[in-house]
């Protein structure tokens, strides 16, 4: 899945299911009232007439003619033909289940059955007391699947499965995930395989577990181990607007007739929700899909269709049948029924691509068309592995929750994450899309083709696609030089997150649908991307990439576990004596997966500066006095380092391996005293490094008189760890501030960006105090040379790097209030109220920019004029720089009206859009107090509107808390909804301990700082002469 940037929060259990009560089987519908149930449908289509039948008692007929395909439809030989054999499972389920770890206190249940299914195991807190697993009796080989989703009815799903097991330990059970599902319990058979009608084995009851979302069969006879049964059943499902499960989107076409599709998110628990299946990514089996349609919709799934079949006795209804899938997980499994239109290509001249829209979007689908396929090529080189599946389809959903997902074979994208028009979007939605594009195609392999056994593994997954979609996209635009930009967008960015006590492992134990949730983060994402780049870095390129393709190789079609990944690598980097004979890569790589955080290295050189010692310790913004951690935090840390003499930047295998076990080493051979050293080039490790005072002078004097005697990537490093270790009180503010002088002849955007991230930290923090006026002065001094190396004006052909540092210049530039910028965007934004119909009238890189400071200076009229070019424009990503720009107002009333829009259901803004609506309120100076008393006052309201806790609201209003009032207030928020945080809980935590830290930070360094600026001429006081 590629995140909108932010976590994706998967629902847990839900209530619309037909009923957890085991004691109440009159809840499930009879084989006689789903005869009447189909014959109402059958003869009239009418959604009212299935609720009156729904619960008649009814005929003793067997067959369910809508949903039940004629015996020759599938029985027969094509699925016999079209089903490859299944490899053999390297590793029992055992070694997953033993892996997700579960500690603490047992509880067993056991039901209450004569037969022998055992509910037992225990979970760590806040989930307690619960095995969320399947038994370990049965694997799946094959599943068929039939749904009839009434889009344009009552948005029930008729359905129908049969389920092939082979039963790996004798039992009396056979255990499925059902969520959502209303089965019909007489229509369950149990039999051989090939006789799916035959007289089959007695069911003595049928069981419902809500909370595990189990439905169990207990059988009369046990079945015997190497036995292989199917499990048939009807059921009916719903199509929800909750963005999870099989669900429905709408949207307007160009006539703005309201249209319906039905699409599926199933990852990481919600295969459950569109039929009965063994959802866990290690239960591995083949499908074969049937879905049925209106012939004016389109049907997509994994693989190509075989055939279309008309339904027996309904008008206008067809049958898509589709080929059988190779051996995949049921996270993976997708539908899309639509009436969108398609571009058709191929890669490599052999794999149909088609990227799919809605008809009046499908022109900015052009770009993802034409990306699509090289990456896809280029990742068959890069992994050295055929892409395994016929063809490749992309869709764009218009309602979706995460940025993309990456389905076998049939991609779905946010559109804002696949559509780019080239005059209305900026070139960082370009960039935005080419990355998540080659982010959801690296996932093919790496994800598809070997799948975690478990969600813990979840940021191997995550981490890799995170790492290779550079490497996609620097193949399909080397001028972007994305390489660089990794730095800045994931290195930089998670260690500020993993640099708190309330960070996590990339490798955690889970268990429960919530706790995965919770994992799908920056953390499992972005340190999962860097400390693979580290990896590839210090095993070098050739041997990086023999031991993944090797890796892919032997698990293709299976599952495996981080250990596996590390087995290959250490016999690639052995193999080309990379890694010394002793080392493995699993002894290096578990100290940076299996505990949280990361290093500062400490470097402190000798008198003549020739030797240097060199420590370790975790860094850490702020080290809580309360702690409980007594870890002992230490990594195997590769060292890399040049000096002013040698300058070889380029060399990125360590020079010398610092262990777990040690505190602390010597490096010889250095240059001398008056010559500085670097350690970390490229910023290829993940550790920060300081360094004693007299190389910090000689770095400053360096970058001063010539910059670019150090790379671009090694400055943005040096900024980045000396205003952090300054934040962490490591280094003095004059010493890291002071690198800031030599920014008046910087001219690459990732140096400058690195900078000007770090100084919105103390602008943040200063906003609300005395000394803001001061520190705005220096920033303004800073700032306004590069605004006007920059200028305001887009100039045709500037590279992209180039088009980002003036985004970045000019946003800086307006909001410190620079009257120039001001005075550009508000008559730009004027040139366009005069005009609106041309939209491409504001150059697309600036619209954010000037929409939001026009805004901003501007009154109800321009708000109004904003809110009306939204409800009108056609691409996604315009949408969402007018909706984050009508945040920017300054009226509170209107900021009122606008958050009470965002979580209503008929305002026009769409759920998934919802949180930017709020963030953007929430980071407005006015509207931030707001954001946090609305996020308050209605937090019921919100719940249900989302039908959970949503994380990134809580965040994005208390980002800039640094009182201890707005702590007092953030306590009482934990005390008060701490029953129903659920998978928001981890994110209330981080941002009380970030609270923390912002109130020692103003403790210990706001005087500080003004002082500085005082000696720099910038006084925070006024005259009083
Ligand atoms: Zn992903």
């Amino acid at each position: 899945m590629a995140g909108t940037r932010l976590a994706n929060d998967l629902l847990g259990v839900e209530v619309r299911e037909a009923a957890p009560n085991k004691t109440r089987p009159g809840c499930y519908v009879s084989r006689g009232a789903g005869v009447l149930l189909t014959l109402a449908f059958l003869s009239t289509l009418v959604a009212t007439a299935l609720l009156v039948y729904y619960y008649s008692p009814g005929t003793r007929e067997v067959h369910h003619p809508a949903i039940a395909p004629a015996p020759s439809n599938f029985k027969g030989s094509n699925r016999q033909r079209a089903r490859p054999s299944v490899p053999p499972r390297r590793r029992c389920n055992g070694t997953s289940r033993k892996q997700s770890g579960r500690k603490g206190a047992t509880r067993t249940t056991t039901t209450t059955l004569p037969t022998t299914t055992t509910l037992t195991t225990t979970t760590e807190e806040p989930f307690e007391d619960e095995n969320v697993r399947l038994p370990e009796t049965l694997r799946p080989l094959h599943y068929l699947v039939k749904l009839q989703p009434l889009i344009n009815g009552n948005f029930s799903i008729l359905g129908y499965v049969e389920v092939e097991v082979e039963v790996l330990h004798s039992t009396s059970n056979i255990t499925l995930h059902i969520a959502d599902i209303i089965t019909h319990n007489d229509t369950v058979r149990i039999a051989v395989p090939g006789d799916v009608d035959g007289p089959g084995f007695t069911i003595l009851r049928h069981q419902y577990d809500h909370d595990l979302q189990f439905y169990v069969a207990h059988l009369q006879d046990p079945l015997q181990e190497g036995a292989r049964v199917v499990l048939s059943m009807e059921f009916e499902g719903h199509l929800n607007d909750q963005l999870h499960g099989f669900y429905r989107s709408t949207y307007r076409d160009a006539d703005g007739t309201e249209k319906a599709l039905a699409v599926t998110q199933f990852q990481a628990t919600d295969a459950r929700r569109a039929f009965p299946c063994l959802d866990e990514p290690g239960l591995k089996a083949t499908f074969e899909v049937y879905l049925a349609r209106q012939t004016n919709m389109t049907t997509i799934s994994n693989m190509p269709i075989v055939e279309t079949i008309p339904i027996a006795d309904q008008e206008g209804w067809v049958w898509d049948h589709y080929d059988t899938t190779v051996p995949m997980s049921t996270y993976l499994v997708a539908f899309v029924v639509s009436d969108f239109a398609n571009l058709t290509t191929t890669a490599n001249n052999k794999t149909l691509f088609r990227v799919w829209a809605r008809e009046s979007a499908i022109q900015q689908a052009q770009y993802a068309s034409e990306v699509g396929p090289p990456v896809l090529a280029h990742f068959e080189l890069y992994f050295n592995q055929s892409y395994p599946l016929p063809k490749q389809d992309m869709v764009a959903i218009p309602d979706f929750s995460a940025g993309a997902m990456e389905n076998w074979g049939l991609i779905t994208y946010r559109e804002t994450a696949m559509l780019y028009d080239p005059g209305v979007s900026a070139a960082s939605n370009k960039q935005y899309v080419a990355a998540v594009v080659a982010h959801e195609l690296a996932h093919q392999w790496f994800g598809n083709l070997v799948t975690p056994r478990w969600w813990t593994d979840l940021w191997l997954n995550e981490g890799f696609a995170s790492y290779v979609e550079y490497i996609g996209i620097n193949h399909v635009e080397p001028t972007w030089q994305v390489m660089e930009q990794f730095v800045l967008n994931e290195v930089q960015v998670v260690f500020g997150l993993d640099s708190l006590e309330s960070s996590h492992p990339i490798s955690i134990p889970v268990g429960h649908p919530d706790e995965i949730s919770q994992i799908f983060d920056r953390i499992s994402y972005a340190k999962g991307a860097s400390i693979i780049r580290m990896m590839n870095h210090f095993l070098t390129e050739s041997t990086f990439r023999q031991g993944l393709s090797d890796y892919l190789d032997a698990f293709q079609y299976g599952n495996a576990e981080q250990d596996d990944l590390w087995e290959y690598l250490t016999v690639a980097g052995h193999r080309a004596e990379v890694l010394p004979a002793n080392l493995t890569v699993k002894i290096i790589m578990d100290t940076w997966t299996l505990q949280m955080g990361y290093p500062v290295i400490t470097v402190n050189r000798s008198d003549d500066g020739t030797t240097a010692t060199v420590s370790q310790e975790r860094f850490l913004l702020v080290r809580q006095e309360s702690s409980m951690d007594t870890h002992e935090y230490k990594w195997w840390v590769p060292l890399t380092y040049t000096s002013q003499a040698e300058l070889d930047f380029n060399e990125t295998q360590p020079k010398v391996w610092m262990r777990d076990s040690q505190d602390q080493l010597t490096v010889s051979d250095l240059p001398t005293k008056d010559q500085w050293i670097i350690f970390n080039l490229q910023q290829t490790g993940y550790y920060r490094v300081n360094y004693d005072l007299d190389n910090w002078e000689l770095l400053t004097s360096q970058l001063l008189q010539d910059h670019t005697a150090i790379p671009t990537i090694n400055r943005a490093q040096i900024i980045d760890d000396a205003m952090n270790l300054a934040r962490a009180g490591h280094l003095s503010y004059d010493t890291a501030l002071g690198l800031y002088k030599y920014l008046g002849t910087e001219t690459q955007y990732v140096a400058w960006a690195a900078a000007l991230n770090n100084l919105s930290y103390l602008k943040d923090m200063f906003a609300r105090t005395g000394g803001y006026g001061a520190l705005k002065r220096y920033l303004l001094d800073l700032v306004v040379p590069l605004y006007e190396s920059v200028g305001f004006e887009e100039r045709e052909g500037d590279p992209l790097l180039d088009q980002y540092k003036r985004q970045k210049a000019l946003s800086w530039a307006c909001q410190l209030g620079l009257q120039d910028c001001l005075h550009n965007a508000a008559t730009a934004f004027a040139k366009w109220a005069a005009s609106p119909e041309n939209i491409t009238l504001i150059s697309a890189n600036l619209k954010s920019t000037v929409y939001c400071h026009a805004i901003a200076e501007g009154g109800e009229e321009e708000w109004t004029f904003a809110w009306r070019q939204y409800l009108n424009s056609n691409v996604g990503s315009e949408k969402n720089r007018l909706l984050s720009a009508m945040g920017c107002t300054k009226h509170v009333w209107i900021l009122s009206r606008y958050l009470e829009m965002a979580f209503s259901e008929s305002s026009g803004i769409r759920k998934q859009d919802a949180f930017r609506v709020f963030g953007s309120v929430a980071s407005n100076e006015v509207g931030s107090g707001l954001a946090w008393s609305y996020l308050q006052d209605n937090w019921e309201a919100i719940y249900e509107f989302y039908g959970k806790a949503k994380s990134r609201l809580i965040q994005s209003a208390t980002a800039h808390f640094n009182t201890m009032q707005q702590l007092k207030e953030l306590r009482l928020f934990r005390r008060e909804r701490g029953g129903d945080l659920g998978s928001a809980s981890r994110a209330v935590q981080q941002v009380m301990e970030r609270t923390k830290i912002n109130i020692a930070w103003m403790d210990t360094n706001y005087a500080l700082i003004v002082d500085w600026l005082d000696r720099n001429g910038y006084s925070a006081r006024l005259s009083s002469a």
